[in-house]
């Protein structure tokens, strides 16, 4: 059986992976760009690792699949992809998603730790705690090393076989005799029997089918510094989920934490080719002020400015669930998209999931959950993806 990836990123690359080890398949990955590039929804040296899912216990078999996959090809590889150093998850006391991530921990067996008051400002002395927050300390999660995850599983395609080609954009699909043409940008067609399409933001370009249930966004990362030498030692890997959303992933040797913030600062955009990537003046003006109230209320040691600031594009579900299944209307083509801010630390169980779909149109874990999810924000311009702002959003985001 013959096979294409289109998209070699996130997922893409861990299809790839998990197709080259399926007796007689001849797995092809098409990426526009070079593997492992920045310029997706993978870039930025960084994506939290979490073992606790925050909002949907149904998350939990696919989270688990994905950590024994992660080692598989930590193995296979030789090489750490995920540096696990614990992962502090902060909240208000009694936030719905602290308690159900710490029963997630409980019923699944998972190690945590959960501080408060004095012992969690003694642990943690960067942050400037509330009254009633409490922390939960994820102690096995980490931070995944995006690009070297991509080129790594792509690596270990290749040498069981698998065929990649770099800057081969494709341009369009069409299934037909019983199998699906892939069109380059370039031209050339080939016929393959199956296609999988993992293209992040660029998804209803190759699938206009899912227009109205696929939306890109764009996403802004900023590196900040401390205002003293040594402020930034220590500093875990974080995520606030109240009173409001953002995280933070100190870079390696603790120079400068990366941070980020939540769903409606994931701004709705239209064509993701055209997106600024570089922001400047009032756009590097209007975003940093984003950013002000995590050095106000949260760790106030930061210098105000960032060091750093890049805009990455990712696919979002109006369910923020991802849509892991056949394309609307085909019979050969399936899409794996809309990880809707979530989707790196899952990716290798979503590998197995989509070369499960390709091969044999099932998969062995459970997606009924994910066809069932209702929407949870609009889209009101299908042409330019612009979708309203929600409320149910804005305080019950899943977070990354
Ligand atoms: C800033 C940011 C922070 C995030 N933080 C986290 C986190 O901490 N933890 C977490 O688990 N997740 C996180 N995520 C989400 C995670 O990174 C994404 O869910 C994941 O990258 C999506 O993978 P993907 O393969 O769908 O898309 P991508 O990784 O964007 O890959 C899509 C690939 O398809 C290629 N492509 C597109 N169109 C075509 C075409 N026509 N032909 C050929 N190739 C094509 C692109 O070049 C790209 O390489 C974050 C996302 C962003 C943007």
């Amino acid at each position: 059986m013959k096979i294409a990836v289109i998209g070699v990123g996130a997922i893409g690359s861990q299809v790839l992976w998990q197709l080259s080890q399926r007796p007689g398949v001849e797995a092809h990955g098409f990426e526009s760009g070079y593997i492992g590039h920045p310029f997706a929804g993978a870039g930025g040296e960084g994506r939290l690792y979490r073992n606790f899912e925050l909002t949907t216990e149904a998350y939990m078999p696919i989270v688990r699949a994905a950590s024994g996959a992660w080692a598989e090809l930590e193995q296979a590889s030789g090489t750490e992809l995920i540096q696990r150093q614990g992962v502090l998850l902060i909240g208000d006391e009694g936030d719905a998603q602290l308690q159900h991530a710490a029963r997630m921990a409980t019923e699944w067996e998972l190690p945590y730790e959960q501080l408060e008051g004095d012992a969690l400002r003694t642990r943690f002395p960067q942050f400037a705690f509330r009254r009633g927050q409490i922390g939960l300390v994820d102690t096995t999660a980490g931070v995944i090393s995006p690009e070297k995850s991509i080129m790594t599983a792509v690596a270990q395609a290749v040498q069981r076989g698998a065929t990649v080609h770099e800057f081969a954009p494709v341009a369009s699909i069409r299934e037909a005799n019983e199998g699906v043409e892939v069109t380059r940008a370039s031209g050339e067609v080939e016929a393959f029997d199956r296609v999988v399409v993992a293209c992040g933001g660029w998804t209803t370009k190759l699938v206009p089918e899912l227009r109205d249930w696929i939306v890109t966004r764009r996403l802004t990362s900023a590196w900040f510094i401390g205002r003293d030498d040594g402020y930034l030692d220590g500093l875990p890997p974080f995520m606030q989920v109240a009173p409001g959303y953002c995280y933070g992933i100190p870079t390696e040797g603790g120079r400068s934490v990366k941070l980020g913030l939540g769903f409606n600062d994931h701004l709705p955009t239209g064509d993701p080719d055209t997106l600024p990537r570089h922001l400047e003046h009032d756009a590097a003006h209007e975003q940093r002020d984003k950013f002000a109230w995590v050095m106000r209320e949260l760790l106030p040691g930061l210098a105000p400015n960032p060091v750093r600031m890049q805009t990455y594009v990712e696919s979002y579900t109006r369910s923020m669930h991802e849509y892991l299944d056949l394309a609307p209307g085909h019979s050969n083509t399936v899409v794996l998209g809309g990880f809707s801010g979530h989707g790196f630390k899952i990716a290798p169980a979503i590998g197995q999931i989509g070369a499960d779909l390709a091969v044999s149109g099932e998969s062995a874990l459970d997606l009924e959950f994910l066809k069932s999810a209702q929407p949870v924000f609009e889209i009101t311009d299908a042409a330019t993806g612009a979708t309203t702002r929600n409320s149910v959003v804005e305080s019950a985001g899943r977070g990354n």
